[in-house]
């Protein structure tokens, strides 16, 4: 762990465009030419490197973005897609077939846990939902059937954290997959050096950063990634949710920033974690003493990123809220939107956006009350001053 620096990493990857450009050259074409017709069956049967068929097996900008995504995890290998649930999809669908099983933590993004819940289970393959910081519940819940153990290093929205190292023991025991979604904290927590056998992110947050894309990426063994692409039972081949060369070009560009960003979101959501908590306001915050798994994540993550840019306060109702949220944004204190990882806070309430896919009783259950409101920390560069003009809000509706 000690010499593993995720952003140096990135920073040691050299490239060079086809005119000596230092941006690698973007490769604007979905099928390639073969000089001989040899060549062409041989690439088709995935007996050539560094030849190229069609795009939504491989592209070359494709390959340099997976190049730096899987340095920056540690992993032999990455596959990036068109959007995170493109990465997630694919995965779980490759892992598991009709008779298998997953436990998967309770609070995950939405969008995972209505694929778990709806679809995957049409295909014959159930899911046991546990409360991931109770690691008795967890392999109590694991059957001869398990294939998979599924979580989030840090959890929507509820920032609860995961112990990868632990969960990855008890994978390891049981013979399960261990797939760690670390969307909210890439750089700040590496899974896979913690035991993961495969991490995926939504690059449409953090790692993009520009809230312009979506995308996605799998990190993984070179076996697993090989398996996706597989031209004749890979689901990422079959199922065809590939990024754009262009997109992945983008992409890529912005990844370069991602060491600068993710300190400064962590300082700032650190700053107002902070002050709020003083004034009295329910605040979460994985870098807050108060947070129940403050010590565990703090042995976890790369110190000089911090504890991320997501943040939750409770400011009592609903509607109170709701006025909160619409008062920020006439002020310019960000967004009411979804999402998370732009330049601007952008803001939600969970319950009603982002986790409505889980039914109102179980929201209630783990904690997910109406007056949440979930902040993706911005880049603000005088934060004290967004500090004054947020409390204000809160002030003036009562809240404080
Ligand atoms: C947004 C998100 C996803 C889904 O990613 P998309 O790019 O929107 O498909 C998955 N997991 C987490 C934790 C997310 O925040």
């Amino acid at each position: 762990m000690k010499n593993f620096n995720p952003a140096d990493n990135i920073q040691d990857l050299q490239y060079f465009g086809e005119f000596g450009g230092v941006n690698p050259s973007i490769s604007d074409s979905s099928t390639y030419t073969f000089l001989s017709a040899k060549t062409m069956f041989d690439t088709f049967e995935g007996n050539m490197e560094g030849c190229y068929l069609y795009s939504r097996h491989s592209s070359p900008s494709n390959l340099y973005l997976d190049k730096a995504l899987a340095a920056m995890e540690g992993t032999e290998a990455a596959n990036v897609s068109a959007s995170g649930m493109g990465a997630i999809t694919p995965t779980l669908l490759q892992l598991c077939g009709a008779g298998d099983h997953i436990v998967s933590s309770r609070t995950i993004y939405g969008g995972t846990y209505a694929f778990l819940k709806n679809f995957i289970s049409r295909f014959g393959v159930q899911t046991t939902f546990v409360d991931i910081t109770k690691l008795d519940l967890i392999e109590a819940a694991i059957t001869p059937q398990t294939k998979v153990l599924y979580c989030e290093t840090v959890s929507n929205p509820l920032l609860e954290v995961a112990d990868i190292a632990r969960l990855s023991k008890i994978a390891k025991k049981h013979n399960l997959t261990f797939v760690v979604d670390n969307t909210f904290s890439p750089l700040s927590v590496s899974p896979a050096r913690l035991g993961a056998d495969i991490v995926i992110h939504s690059l449409t947050k953090y790692i993009n950063g520009s809230s312009d894309t979506l995308g996605g990426v799998t990190c993984a063994s070179r076996i697993f990634i090989d398996s996706l692409k597989n031209v004749n039972s890979g689901a990422s081949m079959l199922l065809g949710p590939t990024m754009d060369s262009l997109r992945s070009a983008s992409v890529m560009k912005n990844l370069r920033t991602l060491h600068i960003r993710m300190k400064q979101h962590s300082y700032n959501a650190q700053f107002l974690a902070e002050r709020f908590e003083k004034d009295g306001i329910k605040t979460v915050y994985p870098g807050l003493k108060s947070h129940p798994s403050h010590e565990l994540y703090a042995g976890m993550i790369n110190p000089e990123y911090g504890f991320g840019g997501m943040m939750t306060l409770d400011v009592g109702t609903l509607e109170k809220a709701n006025a909160v949220m619409e008062l920020m944004q006439a002020r310019n204190l960000g967004y009411l939107a979804v999402s998370l990882g732009f330049y601007k806070t952008l803001f939600s309430a969970p319950g009603t956006s982002t986790s409505s896919e889980i039914p109102l009783e179980e929201q209630h259950e783990m904690g997910l009350t109406d007056g949440l409101i979930r902040f993706s920390i911005g880049l603000d560069n005088d934060i004290e001053r967004t500090y004054q003009m947020m409390k204000a809000c809160l002030v003036e509706l009562t809240v404080l």
